[in-house]
């Protein structure tokens, strides 16, 4: 019996398919995310692309997911921590029910209110309860008052990469069992699978390391499960268990 064309002893690859090609990526864009991307995104999207710091939007399909997500779940009480011009946020408070609420929080409000007109005129505003400043000491603050334990639904976490550790602390006491914390950029431009002396640019140098640890934390921790999606710079979902 010829072997030539039995595949189950070729090596296997699991590589997302996700990941292989730049006209992949365009090909789910233009089949399954632009077409049915609500206009507010869009604009928001546009808006924010021409920024110096554009890049730190959270990219279309990703957007999507988390609006799937947060329809899935059926989330009510949701956090985002990381806000820039609202993108993620606009897609959350889109999917969120009419009586839905989201707490956003980010250091700055300049860049929030670039994209407030455009969540005011898609008519969320009303769910989104937007805090300035740095979001460690609204999150001590509420774990302090007692009435927020176990009250959430769903957290976006998208700001400073080096205290999302620190975060996870705090935030895992915050969602309800059967709620999901989100991190987002866990793959760090995929600097986490790189070997250590590899050239890589100066800002995914930085934060690698703390990506490595946050990835081997999240993996171990028995409060929670996880998955680590490879869309945008990789999502790892974490859903309380106990
Ligand atoms: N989720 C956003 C989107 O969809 O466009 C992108 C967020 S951007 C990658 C990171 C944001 O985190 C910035 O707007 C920054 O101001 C904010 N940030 C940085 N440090 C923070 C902190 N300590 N607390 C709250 N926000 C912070
Ligand atoms: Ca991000």
């Amino acid at each position: 019996m010829s072997l030539d064309h039995d595949d189950s002893l070729l090596p296997v690859s699991h590589k997302g398919a996700l990941l292989q090609t730049d006209n992949l990526y365009q090909y789910i864009l233009e089949t399954s995310v632009y077409p049915t991307e609500p206009e507010c995104l869009k604009e928001l999207r546009e808006l924010t692309y021409k920024l110096p710091w554009g890049v730190m939007l959270t990219p279309p399909e990703e957007a999507q997911f988390l609006s799937m997500l947060v329809k899935l779940m059926n989330v009510k009480n949701a956090m985002e921590i990381g806000v820039f011009t609202g993108h993620s946020l606009l897609a959350t408070a889109l999917a969120l029910p009419h009586d839905g609420k989201i707490l956003a929080l980010d250091t700055n409000r300049e860049y929030y209110e670039l994209g407030l007109p455009i969540i005011q005129k898609a008519g969320v505003a009303h769910k989104i309860d937007f805090r300035e400043g740095p979001a460690l000491p609204v999150i001590d603050q509420m774990l302090q008052d007692g009435k927020y334990h176990g009250t959430l639904d769903f957290i976006f976490v998208d700001a400073d990469k080096h205290n999302y550790i620190n975060y996870h602390k705090r935030l895992i006491e915050l969602v309800k069992v059967g709620g999901v914390i989100g991190y987002d950029n866990t793959l760090w431009g995929g600097s986490v699978a790189a070997p250590p002396d590899a050239p890589m640019k100066k800002h995914l140098r930085e934060y690698r390391d703390v990506f490595l640890e946050l990835n081997k934390v999240l993996a171990v921790d028995p409060r929670i499960e996880i998955c680590q999606l490879p869309i945008g710079d990789g999502i790892t979902l974490c859903r309380r268990i106990t």
